[in-house]
């Protein structure tokens, strides 16, 4: 005798949870990316597209800025810088 577990239940939603690196501007908010630099590479290429609480919030250049702000460049904003965003978020 056993019985037998579904969790066909689980669907996963097209778009990632927001998460806090998101409202930073450190994470694709359409795609979950980190967009924080790492040993290979400076930091992913990502526009500003929205705003979260006065911040910007930043998405993948391409594709995911286009879902996000209806432009594949992003919102016609100075974007803030990266080492800003980190700051701001390291202060959390
Ligand atoms: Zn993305």
């Amino acid at each position: 005798m056993y019985s037998q577990h579904s969790i066909a239940g689980h669907r996963r939603s097209s778009r990632p949870e927001t998460t806090v690196e998101m409202t930073y501007g450190l994470a694709c908010t359409m795609c979950g990316r980190d967009l924080r630099p790492t040993e290979e590479k400076p930091g992913h290429d990502a526009v500003p597209v929205g705003r979260v609480d006065d911040r910007q919030t930043f998405a993948c250049r391409g594709v995911c800025a286009r879902l996000g702000s209806g432009s594949a460049d992003g919102l016609a904003e100075e974007p803030v810088p990266l080492a800003d965003r980190l700051a701001a978020f390291a202060q959390v």
